[in-house]
Formats: structure tokens, sequence, C-alpha cells
């Protein structure tokens, strides 16, 4: 049953070779700019590049202001500080992610809080986020706060799953009712648009990752998004150990991080973002060939781009009947040299985060058991 997908992907793929889930790939401007970065001696934290990527992903999703970090977490660990998240406060965020979302959360001393997904999105569902709050909350002087468990609710961090643009404009609605600032993990979202706008630019703070395994890459990379240039300076401020500017005094006025992207993986990123639409384009041509495939396969559902959204189609994914389909189907496919992949064990089974509080998780057990994901890079050029 599942051959005649393992000689679709290889088709695709033109080889019969292992097939990667999401292989990054570079060409003559990579090459270029990197090299430039090291000929110029700037390598580290300063550097020309460092601030044009920052103006180039400014300008591509229009959020205004831009900073780049070391990678995906700490770009969330910064977003999460700077919309007030403190030590003992609560998170509320999706059970369906990669590890790093909650890990952000645990690395300020927050509290992670799990509440349900959307089948259709697979992202953090508004309308189990205003139950869970009507159940939970109550508001206060300065904020929502946990009535069960006494401590403040001081983020909600919504995740756009494998690149598919979560319902983020009515979850920053009910954040807002709430009083509850919104930090957008967009680490898969690179290139996603929800009603003509940008994944992250519709909480207080978005981020994204530039990873290996992600839609672009520069090695490892990451950047905090918002339209606040309050916010904007206090993120590059808390990024590069918070240094206050002067000619030669070492004076720091909070504890800071070194957090800041250097100049060589900036150089990359420049690059990255120059071929981001030609990425796009052609990843968006893997994700067709993959619904017109799927459209007369009975055994699973292609999970197709949400309604009034274009998504970057970062990993393609299928839903299956039950997990043990699913597991026959990683079995065989990986076998054959085809990645696939299930999605993420839910946050609140694994073992670091299985005391959290949890709202009614059942879209979330459902997409758990069924869903894998796809080769879906773009292929290399021929
Ligand atoms: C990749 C990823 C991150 C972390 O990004 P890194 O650059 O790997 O640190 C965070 N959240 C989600 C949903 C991710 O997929």
């Amino acid at each position: 049953m599942y051959n005649d997908l393992i000689k679709f992907v290889q088709t695709l793929y033109r080889s019969e070779d292992f097939i990667p889930l999401h292989a990054p790939t570079f060409n003559e401007i990579d090459r270029e700019y990197v090299l430039d970065a090291i000929d110029s001696t700037f390598v580290s934290s300063v550097g020309e590049y460092v601030n044009r990527f920052e103006n180039d992903l400014a300008t591509y999703t229009k959020a205004v202001h831009c900073v780049a970090t070391v990678n995906g977490t700490t770009a969330l660990q910064t977003g999460l500080r700077l919309v007030g998240v403190q030590f003992n406060e609560e998170v509320i965020t999706q059970p369906l992610t990669f590890v790093a979302t909650a890990n952000a959360i645990s690395h300020l001393g927050g509290v992670p809080v799990f509440v349900d997904v959307d089948k259709d999105t697979m992202g953090l569902d508004p309308g189990a986020l205003e139950s869970f709050l009507q159940e939970n909350a109550v508001i206060k002087d300065d904020g929502a706060y946990n009535k069960k468990t006494g401590r403040r609710i001081a983020a909600v961090v919504p995740v756009h799953t494998f690149g598919h643009p979560c319902a983020i404009k009515e979850v920053v609605e009910t954040a807002r009712c709430w009083s509850i600032p919104v930090v957008e993990d967009g680490a898969e979202a690179v290139g996603s648009w929800s009603n003509d706008r940008h994944c992250g630019t519709f909480g207080d703070v978005g981020v994204f990752s530039f990873n290996g395994n992600k839609t672009i890459t520069c090695g490892g990379g990451g950047a905090v998004v918002t339209s606040d240039e309050k916010l904007a300076r206090h993120a590059k401020h808390l990024t590069t150990t918070a240094k206050i500017d002067h000619p030669w005094e070492y004076d720091h006025d909070e504890i800071g991080y070194n957090f800041r992207l250097s100049n060589l993986n900036a150089a990359m990123a420049c690059a990255q973002m120059e071929r981001l639409p030609g990425i796009l384009k052609e990843k968006r041509k893997i994700a067709q060939a993959y619904e017109d495939f799927f459209a007369s396969q009975e055994w699973c559902e292609f999970i197709k781009e949400p309604e009034c959204t274009t998504s970057n189609y970062w990993l393609c994914t299928i839903a299956l009947d039950d997990a043990k389909s699913r597991d026959d189907f990683l079995e065989k496919t990986n076998a054959a040299g085809v990645m696939t992949r299930p999605a993420w064990k839910l946050m609140s089974e694994l073992s670091i985060y299985s005391n959290c509080q949890t709202g009614s998780l059942d879209n979330a057990r459902w997409l758990r058991d069924r869903l894998v994901c796809l080769p879906s890079g773009v292929r290399a050029e021929k």
C-alpha cells in the first residue's frame, strides 16, 4: 500500500538513495557571503551582515523591528522576558510542539501550562484557550492569575505548527481580553502568512528559527520581531549582555545574555533571505505534488494550509487512521530510505513536563497518534 508513495517520493526527489526529511541547500550566493564575512575579519557578534539580516527580515515580514539571536530557543526566551515573564509565573502554550517551546519557558523559571490545539491548524485553539481561562483565571490589577495555583499567567505562546498558520488573530484577541501578552512561536513559519500578514507579527513579539532543518537556515540562528520600538531596543540590550553604551566602560544594568547572532552566521542568513522567495515557490510545488498524489489515496489525508492563509509548507504532513497504521507507515518508509517522522510526543507526556497543568487535550492526542511528516526539503539544483 505504501509502495506507491515510496515510488512517488523517489520520483519527486529524483533519487533512489536516502531521502532526508528536510536538508538545506546552498549555492554560490551562500558561499560568496560567508567567504566575504571571513575576509572582513568580522565573524563574531559585530558586523554588517547582522544589521543587514535584521533589516531584511523586518522588511520581508513587515514586522518593523528585528533583533537576531543565536537560535530560535534563545529568541523565545528573549521574547518571553521582553513581555515580562518572571520566575514562577505561568505561560500557556500548546502540548503539540517541539520541546524548545516549553524549554524556553522553563529557562526563565516559568511554568508551562498546556492547552489544546485545533485539529485543522494543529496550532493553539482559541476556543480551548478561552474555556481554560474562563475556568481557571481571574483578572487582577497586574494581569490574569490562575485561581488554582495563585500564579500570574504571564504570556500565551501559540505555535505555527509545521509552518501552517494557527488561528492567530483569534488567539491574540482572546489573550488581549484577559490582559495576557502573546509571544508567537513562528520558528517553523518563515514565509507563512495569515490573511496577508506574516506569521509572528500578530502578537506582542514573534520569534523565528534558522536552524539547519528549517525552511531557510544559517547553520544556527533565530530572530525576535516586534512593532514596539521600546521592546526592540530592550531585545537588543538583553541579547548583548545588557551593556550600557559607553566608549570604554563595562557597565551592565540588568542580567543580560550573550545571545547575539554572529556575523558569520548572519552572512549565510542574508544569502538565504535573498533565496527565500525561490525556496518558497519550490516548496509549494512539492506540497502541490503531494496534494495531487494523495487526492486518490484512501488510507490517509493530506493536511492542507488553513483557509485564508499561505503556508510555507515547512513539513508536508499526512494524517493516518490510527497509531498502529502510523507505526507501520514509519517502519516501511524509513526502511526504504524515505525519511518520515511522527509528530512530537506531547509536552505533557514528557517526564520533564508531566506535572504541568493542562486543559483537555483531545485534539492534540488525536493528532499525535496520526500525523506523519514527509520529505519536504527543496530539491538540489541540477
Ligand atoms: C525549531 C523550533 C524551535 C527552536 O529553534 P532552534 O533554532 O532550534 O533553537 C522552537 N520552536 C519550534 C516550534 C521549533 O520548531
